[in-house]
Protein backbone atom coordinates (compact mmCIF):
# COMPACT_ATOMS: atom_id res chain seq x y z
CA UNK A 1 0.00 0.00 0.00
CA UNK A 2 1.44 3.16 -1.52
CA UNK A 3 1.29 6.37 0.89
CA UNK A 4 -1.10 8.98 -0.98
CA UNK A 5 1.96 11.44 -1.01
CA UNK A 6 4.48 8.61 -2.98
CA UNK A 7 1.42 7.04 -5.46
CA UNK A 8 0.57 11.39 -6.32
CA UNK A 9 4.25 11.56 -7.82
CA UNK A 10 4.34 8.43 -9.40
CA UNK A 11 0.89 9.30 -11.32
CA UNK A 12 2.43 12.94 -11.84
CA UNK A 13 5.33 11.09 -13.21
CA UNK A 14 3.23 9.16 -15.46
CA UNK A 15 1.43 12.05 -16.90
CA UNK A 16 2.43 12.46 -20.74
CA UNK A 17 0.95 16.22 -20.92
CA UNK A 18 -1.14 17.17 -24.54
CA UNK A 19 2.11 19.98 -24.24
CA UNK A 20 4.83 17.23 -24.33
CA UNK A 21 3.70 14.36 -27.02
CA UNK A 22 6.06 12.06 -26.76
CA UNK A 23 6.48 11.41 -30.36
CA UNK A 24 6.55 13.30 -33.33
CA UNK A 25 6.26 17.39 -33.10
CA UNK A 26 3.22 16.26 -35.42
CA UNK A 27 1.88 14.86 -32.76
CA UNK A 28 2.14 17.65 -30.97
CA UNK A 29 0.20 19.76 -33.33
CA UNK A 30 -2.76 17.36 -33.26
CA UNK A 31 -3.18 18.15 -30.00
CA UNK A 32 -3.95 22.08 -30.80
CA UNK A 33 -7.03 23.41 -32.16
CA UNK A 34 -8.06 27.02 -32.84
CA UNK A 35 -11.54 28.32 -30.96
CA UNK A 36 -13.25 31.50 -31.08
CA UNK A 37 -12.56 33.65 -28.12
CA UNK A 38 -16.02 33.41 -27.32
CA UNK A 39 -15.92 29.88 -26.60
CA UNK A 40 -11.90 30.26 -24.65
CA UNK A 41 -13.56 30.43 -21.06
CA UNK A 42 -11.78 27.16 -18.92
CA UNK A 43 -9.47 26.24 -22.49
CA UNK A 44 -5.83 25.53 -22.06
CA UNK A 45 -4.24 28.18 -23.88
CA UNK A 46 -1.13 26.55 -26.24
CA UNK A 47 1.03 29.28 -27.87
CA UNK A 48 2.52 32.36 -26.55
CA UNK A 49 0.20 35.07 -27.60
CA UNK A 50 1.69 38.72 -27.82
CA UNK A 51 -0.37 41.89 -29.75
CA UNK A 52 0.77 44.38 -32.43
CA UNK A 53 -0.92 47.39 -30.01
CA UNK A 54 0.18 49.36 -27.09
CA UNK A 55 -1.65 49.78 -24.13
CA UNK A 56 -2.70 52.06 -23.77
CA UNK A 57 -2.55 52.71 -27.81
CA UNK A 58 -1.84 56.53 -27.46
CA UNK A 59 -1.39 58.98 -24.90
CA UNK A 60 -4.76 60.36 -23.09
CA UNK A 61 -6.97 60.97 -20.19
CA UNK A 62 -7.40 59.55 -16.91
CA UNK A 63 -10.01 62.19 -15.63
CA UNK A 64 -12.68 64.35 -17.41
CA UNK A 65 -10.62 67.74 -17.18
CA UNK A 66 -8.61 70.15 -19.18
CA UNK A 67 -5.42 69.21 -21.21
CA UNK A 68 -2.66 71.89 -20.66
CA UNK A 69 0.85 72.92 -20.90
CA UNK A 70 2.11 72.50 -17.38
CA UNK A 71 4.65 75.42 -18.07
CA UNK A 72 1.52 77.26 -18.38
CA UNK A 73 -0.18 76.36 -14.97
CA UNK A 74 2.76 75.28 -12.57
CA UNK A 75 1.82 78.42 -10.58
CA UNK A 76 -1.38 79.19 -10.63
CA UNK A 77 -1.67 78.14 -7.14
CA UNK A 78 -0.99 81.44 -6.36
CA UNK A 79 -2.62 83.15 -9.38
CA UNK A 80 -5.32 81.40 -11.36
CA UNK A 81 -4.70 81.17 -14.90
CA UNK A 82 -7.12 81.46 -17.66
CA UNK A 83 -6.48 79.37 -20.40
CA UNK A 84 -8.43 79.54 -24.03
CA UNK A 85 -10.24 76.64 -24.85
CA UNK A 86 -9.58 75.60 -28.11
CA UNK A 87 -11.22 72.60 -28.84
CA UNK A 88 -13.56 69.76 -26.99
CA UNK A 89 -12.07 65.88 -27.15
CA UNK A 90 -14.48 63.71 -26.57
CA UNK A 91 -14.11 59.71 -26.32
CA UNK A 92 -13.16 58.12 -29.71
CA UNK A 93 -12.17 61.89 -31.60
CA UNK A 94 -8.63 62.14 -32.77
CA UNK A 95 -7.74 65.95 -31.81
CA UNK A 96 -7.27 68.48 -34.68
CA UNK A 97 -5.44 71.50 -33.26
CA UNK A 98 -2.10 71.88 -31.41
CA UNK A 99 -2.34 73.02 -27.54
CA UNK A 100 -0.24 76.29 -27.55
CA UNK A 101 0.91 78.80 -24.80
CA UNK A 102 -1.96 79.79 -22.91
CA UNK A 103 -4.47 77.67 -24.12
CA UNK A 104 -6.09 74.34 -23.34
CA UNK A 105 -8.41 71.45 -24.43
CA UNK A 106 -11.16 70.40 -23.05
CA UNK A 107 -11.00 66.83 -22.49
CA UNK A 108 -12.96 63.48 -21.09
CA UNK A 109 -12.13 60.33 -19.69
CA UNK A 110 -10.02 57.75 -22.16
CA UNK A 111 -9.73 60.16 -25.04
CA UNK A 112 -6.20 60.97 -26.98
CA UNK A 113 -4.11 64.55 -25.57
CA UNK A 114 -3.77 66.76 -28.47
CA UNK A 115 -0.43 67.54 -29.05
CA UNK A 116 1.38 70.66 -27.35
CA UNK A 117 -0.40 69.59 -24.05
CA UNK A 118 0.93 67.09 -21.96
CA UNK A 119 -0.65 67.20 -18.51
CA UNK A 120 -4.47 67.29 -17.07
CA UNK A 121 -6.30 69.22 -14.81
CA UNK A 122 -9.46 67.68 -13.30
CA UNK A 123 -12.25 69.77 -13.86
CA UNK A 124 -13.25 70.42 -10.24
CA UNK A 125 -9.91 72.24 -10.33
CA UNK A 126 -10.91 74.79 -12.83
CA UNK A 127 -13.65 77.26 -13.68
CA UNK A 128 -15.17 77.84 -17.11
CA UNK A 129 -17.17 80.81 -18.81
CA UNK A 130 -17.30 80.50 -22.54
CA UNK A 131 -14.18 79.30 -24.32
CA UNK A 132 -11.75 80.83 -21.17
CA UNK A 133 -11.08 78.13 -18.35
CA UNK A 134 -9.32 79.05 -15.12
CA UNK A 135 -6.91 76.60 -14.06
CA UNK A 136 -7.37 77.55 -9.20
CA UNK A 137 -4.40 75.03 -8.79
CA UNK A 138 -1.26 73.86 -10.04
CA UNK A 139 -1.59 70.24 -10.72
CA UNK A 140 1.76 68.31 -10.51
CA UNK A 141 3.37 67.70 -14.53
CA UNK A 142 1.91 65.01 -16.78
CA UNK A 143 -0.80 64.85 -14.10
CA UNK A 144 -3.69 62.35 -15.38
CA UNK A 145 -1.82 61.36 -18.32
CA UNK A 146 -1.40 57.61 -19.35
CA UNK A 147 1.20 57.41 -21.41
CA UNK A 148 1.23 55.04 -24.73
CA UNK A 149 2.38 51.48 -23.96
CA UNK A 150 2.95 52.46 -20.05
CA UNK A 151 1.16 49.07 -19.20
CA UNK A 152 2.23 47.21 -22.42
CA UNK A 153 4.51 47.43 -25.35
CA UNK A 154 3.27 45.92 -28.56
CA UNK A 155 5.53 42.12 -29.38
CA UNK A 156 6.13 41.69 -25.35
CA UNK A 157 4.63 38.45 -24.34
CA UNK A 158 1.13 39.26 -22.88
CA UNK A 159 0.20 35.09 -22.11
CA UNK A 160 1.90 32.19 -22.35
CA UNK A 161 1.46 28.57 -23.32
CA UNK A 162 -0.31 25.97 -20.15
CA UNK A 163 -2.39 29.15 -19.07
CA UNK A 164 -6.36 28.23 -18.57
CA UNK A 165 -7.66 30.80 -19.66
CA UNK A 166 -10.33 32.58 -16.89
CA UNK A 167 -12.39 35.59 -17.72
CA UNK A 168 -9.69 38.67 -17.13
CA UNK A 169 -7.79 36.15 -19.35
CA UNK A 170 -10.36 36.90 -21.95
CA UNK A 171 -10.63 40.48 -21.57
CA UNK A 172 -7.03 41.00 -21.89
CA UNK A 173 -7.02 39.14 -25.61
CA UNK A 174 -10.17 41.04 -26.38
CA UNK A 175 -8.68 43.90 -26.13
CA UNK A 176 -5.58 42.83 -27.88
CA UNK A 177 -7.75 41.83 -30.79
CA UNK A 178 -6.93 38.19 -30.36
CA UNK A 179 -10.38 36.88 -31.32
CA UNK A 180 -9.13 33.45 -32.16
CA UNK A 181 -6.82 31.70 -29.61
CA UNK A 182 -5.10 28.60 -30.10
CA UNK A 183 -5.84 25.84 -27.38
CA UNK A 184 -5.01 22.05 -26.45
CA UNK A 185 -7.83 20.04 -27.70
CA UNK A 186 -9.55 18.29 -24.35
CA UNK A 187 -8.72 15.67 -23.05
CA UNK A 188 -10.34 12.31 -24.07
CA UNK A 189 -11.59 10.35 -20.88
CA UNK A 190 -13.21 7.42 -21.05
CA UNK A 191 -15.64 6.25 -18.08
CA UNK A 192 -16.55 2.77 -17.56
CA UNK A 193 -18.79 1.09 -14.51
CA UNK A 194 -18.17 -2.55 -13.82
CA UNK A 195 -20.31 -4.69 -11.82
CA UNK A 196 -22.89 -7.30 -12.69
CA UNK A 197 -25.20 -5.67 -10.11
CA UNK A 198 -25.51 -2.38 -11.92
CA UNK A 199 -28.37 -0.77 -13.88
CA UNK A 200 -28.30 2.58 -15.02
CA UNK A 201 -30.49 5.36 -13.06
CA UNK A 202 -33.16 5.18 -15.39
CA UNK A 203 -33.97 1.54 -15.32
CA UNK A 204 -36.31 0.13 -12.94
CA UNK A 205 -34.16 -1.73 -9.80
CA UNK A 206 -34.71 -5.44 -8.98
CA UNK A 207 -33.90 -6.97 -5.98
CA UNK A 208 -30.43 -6.94 -4.74
CA UNK A 209 -29.02 -4.55 -8.00
CA UNK A 210 -27.13 -1.39 -7.57
CA UNK A 211 -28.04 2.37 -9.21
CA UNK A 212 -24.93 3.08 -11.31
CA UNK A 213 -24.00 6.04 -10.05
CA UNK A 214 -20.63 6.32 -10.37
CA UNK A 215 -20.69 7.26 -14.57
CA UNK A 216 -22.91 10.22 -13.06
CA UNK A 217 -20.50 11.54 -10.88
CA UNK A 218 -17.57 10.28 -12.73
CA UNK A 219 -18.78 12.12 -15.98
CA UNK A 220 -19.80 15.23 -13.85
CA UNK A 221 -16.55 15.33 -12.09
CA UNK A 222 -14.33 15.07 -15.62
CA UNK A 223 -16.72 17.73 -17.08
CA UNK A 224 -15.78 19.88 -14.81
CA UNK A 225 -11.90 19.65 -14.44
CA UNK A 226 -12.38 21.15 -18.34
CA UNK A 227 -12.23 17.39 -19.99
CA UNK A 228 -14.48 15.43 -22.59
CA UNK A 229 -15.91 12.27 -21.12
CA UNK A 230 -16.78 9.35 -22.88
CA UNK A 231 -19.68 7.30 -21.89
CA UNK A 232 -19.21 3.85 -22.22
CA UNK A 233 -21.94 2.29 -19.76
CA UNK A 234 -22.34 -0.77 -17.60
CA UNK A 235 -20.01 -3.73 -17.99
CA UNK A 236 -20.47 -7.19 -16.17
CA UNK A 237 -18.02 -8.69 -14.06
CA UNK A 238 -17.27 -11.16 -16.92
CA UNK A 239 -13.62 -11.18 -17.88
CA UNK A 240 -14.30 -11.19 -21.74
CA UNK A 241 -16.61 -8.44 -21.82
CA UNK A 242 -14.35 -6.14 -19.30
CA UNK A 243 -11.64 -7.00 -22.11
CA UNK A 244 -13.85 -5.84 -24.74
CA UNK A 245 -15.21 -2.87 -22.98
CA UNK A 246 -11.07 -1.57 -21.92
CA UNK A 247 -10.03 -2.21 -25.45
CA UNK A 248 -12.85 0.17 -26.84
CA UNK A 249 -11.63 3.16 -24.15
CA UNK A 250 -8.03 2.38 -24.79
CA UNK A 251 -8.69 3.18 -28.30
CA UNK A 252 -10.73 6.10 -27.90
CA UNK A 253 -9.45 7.99 -24.87
CA UNK A 254 -6.06 9.51 -23.53
CA UNK A 255 -7.54 8.73 -19.96
CA UNK A 256 -9.95 5.51 -18.63
CA UNK A 257 -11.61 5.50 -15.69
CA UNK A 258 -12.78 1.81 -14.58
CA UNK A 259 -15.08 1.65 -11.49
CA UNK A 260 -15.35 -1.34 -9.25
CA UNK A 261 -13.67 -4.81 -9.79
CA UNK A 262 -10.39 -3.60 -8.58
CA UNK A 263 -10.50 -5.47 -4.90
CA UNK A 264 -9.60 -8.46 -3.96
CA UNK A 265 -13.25 -10.12 -4.34
CA UNK A 266 -14.15 -13.33 -6.89
CA UNK A 267 -15.38 -11.01 -8.94
CA UNK A 268 -12.46 -8.25 -9.55
CA UNK A 269 -10.86 -9.22 -12.79
CA UNK A 270 -9.89 -5.31 -13.56
CA UNK A 271 -6.19 -6.11 -12.65
CA UNK A 272 -5.89 -9.60 -14.46
CA UNK A 273 -7.33 -8.26 -17.67
CA UNK A 274 -5.25 -5.29 -17.41
CA UNK A 275 -2.25 -7.77 -17.77
CA UNK A 276 -3.97 -9.33 -20.68
CA UNK A 277 -4.56 -6.24 -22.72
CA UNK A 278 -0.41 -5.72 -21.81
CA UNK A 279 -0.68 -2.60 -19.25
CA UNK A 280 2.35 -2.08 -17.05
CA UNK A 281 0.35 -1.70 -13.37
CA UNK A 282 2.20 0.91 -11.58
CA UNK A 283 0.29 0.71 -8.23
CA UNK A 284 -2.21 -1.68 -7.05
CA UNK A 285 -3.29 -0.03 -3.92
CA UNK A 286 -2.98 3.55 -1.57
CA UNK A 287 -3.09 4.41 2.21
CA UNK A 288 -6.18 6.26 2.09
CA UNK A 289 -9.60 5.90 3.47
CA UNK A 290 -11.89 5.84 1.65
CA UNK A 291 -10.14 4.57 -1.08
CA UNK A 292 -8.19 1.81 -0.71
CA UNK A 293 -7.93 -0.22 -3.81
CA UNK A 294 -6.67 2.15 -6.73
CA UNK A 295 -5.03 0.64 -9.94
CA UNK A 296 -3.25 2.83 -11.78
CA UNK A 297 -1.34 1.68 -15.28
CA UNK A 298 -0.15 2.98 -18.34
CA UNK A 299 -0.54 1.63 -22.23
CA UNK A 300 2.12 2.43 -24.78
CA UNK A 301 -0.16 2.47 -27.82
CA UNK A 302 1.60 3.00 -31.08
CA UNK A 303 -0.24 6.04 -31.83
CA UNK A 304 -0.63 7.22 -28.08
CA UNK A 305 -0.15 6.20 -24.37
CA UNK A 306 -3.20 5.96 -22.51
CA UNK A 307 -3.43 6.46 -18.38
CA UNK A 308 -5.56 3.75 -16.91
CA UNK A 309 -7.40 3.89 -13.36
CA UNK A 310 -8.99 1.21 -11.84
CA UNK A 311 -11.32 3.12 -8.98
CA UNK A 312 -12.85 1.61 -6.07
CA UNK A 313 -16.45 0.66 -6.72
CA UNK A 314 -17.85 2.58 -3.68
CA UNK A 315 -19.26 5.46 -4.75
CA UNK A 316 -17.44 7.82 -2.28
CA UNK A 317 -14.40 6.02 -2.62
CA UNK A 318 -14.57 6.53 -6.25
CA UNK A 319 -14.83 9.82 -5.74
CA UNK A 320 -12.34 11.04 -3.13
CA UNK A 321 -10.20 8.68 -4.88
CA UNK A 322 -11.01 11.45 -8.09
CA UNK A 323 -10.39 14.22 -6.15
CA UNK A 324 -7.04 13.18 -4.40
CA UNK A 325 -5.26 11.13 -7.47
CA UNK A 326 -7.40 11.97 -10.85
CA UNK A 327 -8.22 15.27 -10.51
CA UNK A 328 -4.22 16.74 -10.99
CA UNK A 329 -3.25 13.79 -13.57
CA UNK A 330 -6.27 15.28 -15.47
CA UNK A 331 -5.32 18.91 -15.27
CA UNK A 332 -1.46 18.02 -16.08
CA UNK A 333 -2.35 16.47 -18.83
CA UNK A 334 -4.64 18.27 -20.50
CA UNK A 335 -1.67 20.77 -20.59
CA UNK A 336 -1.51 23.22 -17.75
CA UNK A 337 1.70 24.29 -17.27
CA UNK A 338 1.48 24.25 -12.91
CA UNK A 339 -1.12 24.04 -10.80
CA UNK A 340 -2.30 20.82 -10.61
CA UNK A 341 -1.80 19.68 -7.50
CA UNK A 342 -4.50 18.72 -4.82
CA UNK A 343 -5.90 22.33 -3.55
CA UNK A 344 -4.94 21.70 0.29
CA UNK A 345 -5.87 24.31 2.48
CA UNK A 346 -5.20 24.91 5.60
CA UNK A 347 -8.27 25.58 8.30
CA UNK A 348 -10.25 24.60 11.41
CA UNK A 349 -12.31 21.88 12.33
CA UNK A 350 -15.73 22.85 13.99
CA UNK A 351 -15.46 19.25 14.94
CA UNK A 352 -13.84 16.40 16.69
CA UNK A 353 -12.54 14.06 13.42
CA UNK A 354 -11.15 10.87 14.25
CA UNK A 355 -9.69 7.82 12.12
CA UNK A 356 -8.10 4.55 13.03
CA UNK A 357 -4.45 6.13 12.17
CA UNK A 358 -3.41 3.31 9.41
CA UNK A 359 -4.48 5.23 6.54
CA UNK A 360 -4.60 8.81 5.37
CA UNK A 361 -8.44 9.72 6.16
CA UNK A 362 -10.84 11.92 4.74
CA UNK A 363 -14.20 13.01 6.21
CA UNK A 364 -15.92 15.29 4.06
CA UNK A 365 -18.18 18.59 4.80
CA UNK A 366 -18.13 22.26 4.21
CA UNK A 367 -15.98 24.47 4.18
CA UNK A 368 -16.16 28.12 4.51
CA UNK A 369 -13.93 31.21 4.75
CA UNK A 370 -14.92 33.17 7.58
CA UNK A 371 -12.73 36.67 8.70
CA UNK A 372 -10.12 34.96 6.78
CA UNK A 373 -9.88 31.66 8.25
CA UNK A 374 -11.24 28.43 6.61
CA UNK A 375 -13.57 26.64 8.76
CA UNK A 376 -14.61 23.26 8.48
CA UNK A 377 -18.24 21.77 8.94
CA UNK A 378 -18.22 18.06 9.28
CA UNK A 379 -21.48 16.31 7.46
CA UNK A 380 -23.67 14.55 9.83
CA UNK A 381 -24.57 11.26 9.32
CA UNK A 382 -22.41 7.73 8.34
CA UNK A 383 -18.51 8.36 6.97
CA UNK A 384 -18.88 4.83 6.16
CA UNK A 385 -17.53 4.75 1.89
CA UNK A 386 -21.02 3.25 1.48
CA UNK A 387 -23.06 5.87 2.58
CA UNK A 388 -22.77 8.54 -0.31
CA UNK A 389 -26.06 10.49 0.71
CA UNK A 390 -24.37 12.96 3.03
CA UNK A 391 -21.84 13.74 0.68
CA UNK A 392 -24.57 15.78 -1.24
CA UNK A 393 -23.58 19.81 -1.02
CA UNK A 394 -20.17 19.41 0.51
CA UNK A 395 -16.91 21.34 -0.76
CA UNK A 396 -14.19 19.92 1.24
CA UNK A 397 -12.22 17.08 2.57
CA UNK A 398 -10.51 17.03 5.88
CA UNK A 399 -7.23 14.74 5.72
CA UNK A 400 -5.69 13.08 9.26
CA UNK A 401 -2.71 11.95 8.39
CA UNK A 402 -1.19 8.28 8.72
CA UNK A 403 -0.40 7.83 12.81
CA UNK A 404 -3.20 10.52 14.00
CA UNK A 405 -5.95 9.38 15.27
CA UNK A 406 -8.11 12.25 15.97
CA UNK A 407 -8.31 16.05 15.48
CA UNK A 408 -9.83 17.56 18.31
CA UNK A 409 -12.55 20.46 17.72
CA UNK A 410 -11.45 23.79 17.22
CA UNK A 411 -8.09 22.55 16.00
CA UNK A 412 -5.75 22.77 12.95
CA UNK A 413 -6.92 21.06 10.10
CA UNK A 414 -5.78 20.23 6.33
CA UNK A 415 -8.35 20.54 4.09
CA UNK A 416 -8.63 19.44 0.05
CA UNK A 417 -10.86 22.00 -1.30
CA UNK A 418 -13.40 20.08 -4.27
CA UNK A 419 -15.90 22.16 -4.72
P1 LIG B 1 -16.33 -3.21 -5.94
O1 LIG B 1 -15.18 -2.24 -5.84
O2 LIG B 1 -16.59 -3.64 -7.33
O3 LIG B 1 -16.14 -4.34 -4.99
O4 LIG B 1 -17.62 -2.42 -5.46
C1 LIG B 1 -17.72 -1.95 -4.14
C2 LIG B 1 -19.12 -1.50 -3.86
O5 LIG B 1 -19.44 -0.38 -4.69
C3 LIG B 1 -20.18 -2.54 -4.13
O6 LIG B 1 -21.18 -2.41 -3.15
C4 LIG B 1 -20.69 -2.15 -5.48
O7 LIG B 1 -22.01 -2.59 -5.68
C5 LIG B 1 -20.61 -0.65 -5.44
N1 LIG B 1 -20.45 -0.11 -6.77
C6 LIG B 1 -19.60 -0.59 -7.69
N2 LIG B 1 -19.69 0.12 -8.82
C7 LIG B 1 -20.63 1.06 -8.60
C8 LIG B 1 -21.17 2.09 -9.41
N3 LIG B 1 -20.77 2.28 -10.67
N4 LIG B 1 -22.12 2.90 -8.88
C9 LIG B 1 -22.53 2.70 -7.62
N5 LIG B 1 -22.04 1.75 -6.81
C10 LIG B 1 -21.11 0.92 -7.30
MG1 LIG C 1 -17.72 -5.09 -8.19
Amino acid sequence: MLPANQAESVILGLVRSLAHPSKSSLGSQQNIETVDLLSANGRILASPVSSILDFPHWDNSAMDGYAVRYEDVQHCGDRPTPLEVIEEIPAGYLPQKTVQSGQAARILTGSMMPKGADTIVIQEETQREGNLVTILSAPKPQAFVRHRAEFYKAGDSLLQPGTVLSASDIAVLAAAQCIKVSVYRRLRVAILSTGSELVAPNQPLQPGQIVDSNQYALAALVASAGAEPILLGIVPDRPDELKEAMAIALRSADMVLSSGGVSVGDYDYVDQVLGELGAEIHIRAVAVKPGKPLTVATFQNPENSVLYFGLPGNPVSAMVTFWRFVLPAIKKMSGRSTGWEPRFVKGRSLQALHSDGKRETYLWGQVNLIEGEHQFHLAGGSHSSGNLINLAQTNGLAMISIGQTAIAAGAEVSILQIG
